[in-house]
């Protein structure tokens, strides 16, 4: 049995800034981690037997967010842009020039007059009804469930208003070393101060009564704080029988329910050779694509990057939203199959030859992930209700922390669990 002040469930971005927030003002410790490494959704490999340097989970910073970049400062971590040229292809066509979606102007436009909430799918079948607006409603559910990884028919209109309305295209970045850096950082720096990180601890019990907690882990130990911090993902909290509280909290389990999580696959594909940057896709493209960093299309793995400005022999493919979701229990095998039936169809290769110039691949369904069974957290209409919920602590013992519950504009990302994490710490203080 272990003691201590407080005990903080998962060693994501949240978890580990919670406590390294709470290990600088002299609090014992612990951190309880489901996997065999700290991080969660933030996962940089390193290995030359393999893809010798890759981000299975989040890659870019998406901005000048103050707190990532504040910490990367702290730590001595460098980061640079990662701004490329960003190319469509449709039905044998590349352009580079192309608007995402058509009627962004009108849309924005109609989107701004919006004064009761409801979702973006909704939303856009009530303003753009008929044939006619068909082309604008398919590119904007595709941009929500691609980009936010959200279902178009759950996603608030006006949240996605917000978004759109701070959105800042050319400030992107990729940390030098990968955010591991920044995760390694954080968990040395709560050990220093005390902190105690236990892996391989999947939690399952949380009994609590006023400013105790009991937490049993699947293998029976058990650990007992003052307070509990739950920094799980809100897929895991969503997913009936994952994480059990005792006594219950049926209103915070209910706003966790009325919160959006979306679904996403990562594939990670590295070539002998860099085929996109040879004369013949530049011929078919009409132009270099040398300086490629995003292509856009509409095969079934829909978007793929490169790692421009570095030339490197990677390329990533991503689907996010709804067909994710419905990807969650295929193999990685066909995943792979239909990445590379994609890249096929766009380069107009055969997709034998590009199997066969694969020199390694890795799919990251973190949907079918039991620790942490989604993307990230969108909004729903109900989403501000449930997050002033949760983010009231249950009787100064329980407090939620994760990027599902920041209010800014960076929703989803590491500045949000962070902001979080740091946040929570705060006010248990
Ligand atoms: C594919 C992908 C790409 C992304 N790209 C970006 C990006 O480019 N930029 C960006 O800013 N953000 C990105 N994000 C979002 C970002 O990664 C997350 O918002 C952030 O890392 C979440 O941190 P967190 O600590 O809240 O959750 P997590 O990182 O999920 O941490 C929760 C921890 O809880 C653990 N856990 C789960 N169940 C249990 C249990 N029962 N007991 C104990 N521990 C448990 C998990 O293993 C995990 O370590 C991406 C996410 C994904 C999935």
């Amino acid at each position: 049995m272990e003691n201590t002040d407080v005990i903080i469930i998962g060693a994501g971005a949240t978890g580990l800034m919670a406590a390294y927030t709470l290990g600088k003002a002299g609090k014992k410790v612990i951190v309880l981690e489901a996997r065999n490494r700290a991080g969660g959704r933030i996962h940089t490999i390193d290995d030359a037997s393999f893809i010798n340097h890759a981000e299975l989970g989040a890659e870019f910073v998406h901005g000048n967010l103050p707190v990532t970049l504040k910490l990367l400062k702290e730590a001595g971590i460098t980061y640079a842009s990662a701004h490329g040229e960003m190319w469509h292809y449709d039905k044998g066509e590349f352009d580079k020039e192309f608007q995402q979606v058509e009627g962004w102007d009108m849309l924005m436009r109609k989107l701004n007059e919006l004064q009761q909430d409801t979702s973006i799918g909704v939303f856009l079948e009530q303003q753009f009804a008929g044939e006619k607006y068909r082309h604008l409603k398919e590119s904007v559910r595709k941009y929500v469930s691609g980009y936010d990884t959200a279902d178009p028919f759950m996603a608030s209109a006006l949240a996605l208003r917000k978004e759109w309305q701070n959105e800042d295209e050319d400030a992107q970045y990729r940390i030098h070393g990968g955010y591991g850096r920044m995760i390694n950082y954080l968990a040395n720096e709560s050990q220093v101060n005390g902190a105690q990180l236990f892996l391989n601890t999947t939690v399952k019990e949380i009994y609590w009564e006023n400013r105790h907690v009991e937490v049993i882990a699947a293998d029976g130990v058990s650990y007992r704080a003052q307070k509990v911090i739950i920094a799980l993902p809100l897929g895991v909290l969503q997913a009936n029988g994952a994480v059990n509280f005792s006594p219950s909290v049926p209103l915070y389990q209910e706003a966790i329910r009325q919160m959006g999580f979306g679904s996403i696959i990562k594939v990670l594909l590295e070539f002998k050779n860099a085929f996109w940057e040879d004369e013949e896709a530049a011929k078919l493209a009409g132009s270099s694509l040398k300086e490629m960093g995003f292509l856009l299309s509409d095969e079934e793995i829909p978007t793929w990057w490169t790692q421009f400005p570095e030339h490197s022999t990677l390329l990533t493919g991503w689907l996010g939203g709804p067909p994710a979701a419905e990807k969650k229990d295929t193999s990685d095998e066909e995943i792979l199959r239909q990445g590379l039936q994609s890249l096929a169809n766009i380069f107009k290769r055969n997709m034998e030859d590009l199997k066969t110039d694969l020199t390694a691949w890795k799919v990251v369904n973190w949907t079918a992930d039991p620790f942490t069974r989604g993307s990230y957290a969108y909004d729903t209409v109900a989403a501000p209700e449930a997050r002033k919920i949760l983010t009231n602590p249950v009787n100064h013992t329980i407090y939620f922390a994760g990027e599902y519950l920041y209010e800014g504009p960076a929703m989803g990302t590491v500045e949000a669990a962070l902001t979080s994490g740091m946040e929570v710490a705060r006010e248990l203080l």
